[in-house]
C-alpha cells in the first residue's frame, strides 16, 4: 500500500491564481520511493513556470509516463526529459512516437499492464484509430487511485477494466474524463456507472467539461474534488 501526493502542474483550470492554466494536463505523483511525472501539458513555458512556483525539482523525477501522443499531453517533452533524473524511466503506450524520447533514457512501451514499482501500475487501452492511452493506478490503504489523461478509451471502460483487473475498491478517479462534447443524458449515465462501480471519490478535470463537473459534484456532494493547476492532494 503506498501513500501518494498528487500535484497538478498544468490543467484547463487553476486552484492557485499565481499559476498558468491552459488546455492540457500534467501532474506529478510522489510516492515514498518515486516521483512520477504524468504528461507535460501543452505549454512548455507554463510548465516550467508552474513547476518552479510549486517547488518541483525536475532533476528528482524518477519516472515519466505519457498517457497518449496528443499535443495537450506531450508538449515540450524533449526539453523536459532533458532535465529529469539521469536514470529516469519513461513509459509510453504502444503507437507513441519514439522520436519524442531522448535515446539515453530507458523507455518501456506498455502493451496492456506494467508494474512501475510496488503498488504502482500503468494500464494501456485502445482509445481510437491508431491511438492507445495509458492511465496510472496506485494501490493505497484507502483503495485504488486511478489517474487518467484524456480518457479516450472511455472513462467507464477504464474504471471497469481496473475493477476487473484488481478486485479492490476504487477510492478515487482523477483526471480528464473526456466528456466535454457529450450531452446531458450521456453524462448522467456515466455518473450512474461510477456509483454502480462504487467509485468513492471523483476529481474530474481537463477535458471533462463544465456539465460533467456539475453533475458529479451533485452526485458526490462530499466526495468531489474541484481540482486544477496548483492542486496538491495527499492520499495516505
Ligand atoms: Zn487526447
Ligand atoms: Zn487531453
Amino acid at each position: 500500500m503506498c501513500k501518494i501526493t498528487i500535484k497538478i502542474i498544468y490543467d484547463n483550470c487553476k486552484t492557485n491564481p499565481a499559476l498558468e492554466e491552459g488546455w492540457g494536463f500534467s501532474a506529478l505523483i510522489e510516492t515514498d520511493h518515486r516521483k512520477i511525472l504524468f504528461d507535460t501539458g501543452s505549454d512548455l513555458n507554463a510548465f516550467f513556470y508552474n513547476a518552479e512556483k510549486m517547488g518541483i525539482a525536475l532533476g528528482e523525477i524518477t519516472d515519466v509516463v505519457f498517457s497518449h501522443k496528443h499535443y495537450d499531453h506531450v508538449t515540450g517533452c524533449v526539453e523536459i526529459l532533458g532535465k529529469v533524473k539521469e536514470n529516469c524511466r519513461v513509459y509510453i503506450p504502444k503507437g507513441f512516437p519514439m522520436r519524442k524520447i531522448p535515446k539515453n533514457l530507458l523507455t518501456q512501451v506498455v502493451q496492456d499492464f506494467a508494474e512501475l514499482d510496488k503498488d504502482v501500475f500503468s494500464m494501456v487501452l485502445k482509445g481510437g484509430f491508431l491511438l492507445h492511452e495509458q492511465s496510472l493506478i496506485f494501490e493505497t490503504a484507502k483503495g485504488l487511485v486511478v489517474i487518467t489523461g484524456c480518457a479516450h478509451p472511455g472513462i467507464v471502460n477504464i474504471v471497469e477494466t481496473v475493477h476487473r483487473w484488481r478486485a479492490a475498491p476504487i477510492y478515487l478517479v482523477l483526471g480528464g474524463f473526456h466528456l466535454f462534447k457529450k450531452d446531458s443524458g450521456y453524462i448522467d449515465e456515466i455518473v450512474e456507472k461510477f456509483q454502480f462501480l462504487k467509485v468513492e471519490k471523483v476529481a474530474p478535470c481537463h477535458c471533462s467539461g463544465e456539465s460533467t463537473l456539475k453533475k458529479f459534484q451533485k452526485a458526490y456532494p462530499n466526495d468531489f474534488y474541484k481540482i486544477g493547476t496548483g492542486t496538491v492532494l495527499t492520499i495516505s
